[in-house]
């Protein structure tokens, strides 16, 4: 066995269908009664759910700001704490994805306040200490300790709205933190553990899912798979594939989890002559691999009938070069060496949406 350094991240988990009923305890628990609530404009109607469960417990809230945005914008956070001040709160709670949770951190790093979430993607967000905001058109990632929200709540009964298609490509994205947590450069037999099962579930339930939208035991399973893949993302270095999805995303304004989706088993192909151990260790947990990771991912994404080209999303050809030239110049470990040539085919295939390999 190799050696290894493990860090814990701290934060408590409240887990199950109808956990929300537990909101008004985990705000008393933080010794708060003023919460500001955060979602984005297209969730305004569902956060407005927390408010009776918070009144039936005497917490009055302080506030309801519903302009949480892609990207984390400055202005919009700008926006966010002016309001946060002037309603007086004391805590904040983000209802929502990825782009909620990042409001969330990015109030609660500036003020100091205690940050609940209540995740209704599979995103991840939640489990790690990293913020990615946007000031004049370009995204800046920071990572601290005191960015990871302190209290998440992960109640089934809100990823019941999440569409198909967004579950799918959601679940996929939450998978991608698994592949690359078995191959990290500071990987660690806990995070071996967590990123097999959460891909193990996710792989088992995003079908149901997207067959059954309704289907409440695969929302949960998919939910579990998914808390586990974030602590993965939140633990260890990632590499390639999360790079160069925020490339692309970054540089031509791509969809988050739609571009994680399709990138996945390109990224898992450009790496697997180095990584042979993870690649077993994921066909063994992807129906449907027959002992082949990316036939396995292939398999789950025909299986999700996910769309598989990032031209589908408005990218051109011409950009390829561009994205190489992108990736290329800005180095980071991975377990391959970032060459060139082959890293330009790779986003060329993920452009044209043709199979891994
Ligand atoms: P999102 O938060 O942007 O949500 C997409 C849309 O789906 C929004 O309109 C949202 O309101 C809606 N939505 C969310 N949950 C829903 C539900 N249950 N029912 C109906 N509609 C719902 O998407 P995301 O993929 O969760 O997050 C993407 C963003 O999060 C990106 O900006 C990404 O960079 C960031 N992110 C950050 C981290 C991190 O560790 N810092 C991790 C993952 C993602």
């Amino acid at each position: 066995m190799q050696p290894f350094e493990y860090n814990a991240n701290p934060g408590r988990v409240v887990f199950g269908s109808g956990s929300i009923q537990k909101l008004p305890d985990e705000v008393k628990r933080l010794h708060k009664s003023k919460p500001l609530l955060l979602s984005t404009p297209q969730q305004a109607a569902q956060v407005k759910a927390l408010e009776p469960i918070l009144e039936n417990a005497s917490i009055k809230p302080a506030g309801l700001f519903s302009e949480a945005t892609m990207h984390t914008p400055t202005h919009i956070t700008d926006k966010a704490l002016q309001y946060t001040k002037d309603c007086g709160a004391d805590c904040v709670i983000s209802f929502g994805g990825g782009s909620t949770i990042g409001l969330g951190k990015a109030i609660s790093i500036r003020t100091g306040l205690d940050h609940i979430c209540i995740p209704t993607t599979y995103a991840g967000s939640e489990m790690t200490p990293i913020l990615g905001e946007t000031a004049d058109g370009k995204k800046q990632t920071r990572s601290d300790p005191k960015i990871l929200p302190g209290t998440v709540i992960y109640d089934v009964d809100f990823t019941m709205t999440l569409p198909a298609s967004m579950s799918a490509t959601s679940g996929v994205n939450a998978i991608a933190h698994a592949v690359e947590a078995l191959y990290a450069r500071n990987t660690n037999p806990i995070m071996t553990l967590l990123a097999l099962e959460g891909t193990k579930a996710l792989a088992a339930a995003l079908p149901l899912i997207v067959a059954n939208p309704a289907d409440a035991s695969a929302r949960a399973r998919a939910q579990y798979g998914a808390w586990l893949c974030a602590m993965c993302l939140g633990t260890v270095g990632m590499a390639l594939h999360h790079k160069l999805c925020h490339t692309l995303g970054g540089s031509f304004n791509l969809p988050h989890a739609e571009t994680h989706t399709i990138v996945l088993p390109h990224a898992l192909a450009y790496n697997a002559p180095r990584i042979p151990e993870a690649m077993k260790q994921l066909a063994d947990v992807l129906p449907g691999s027959d002992g082949d990771a990316i036939k396995g991912l292939n398999v789950l994404l025909t299986k999700l009938g996910v769309k598989r080209g990032l031209k589908e999303f408005g990218m051109k050809e011409g950009d390829v070069d561009r994205a190489t030239e992108i990736a290329v110049g800005n180095p980071y470990w991975n377990p391959r060496e970032i060459e060139e040539a082959p890293l330009r085919e790779t986003i060329r295939r993920c452009w044209a949406g043709e199979d891994a390999r």
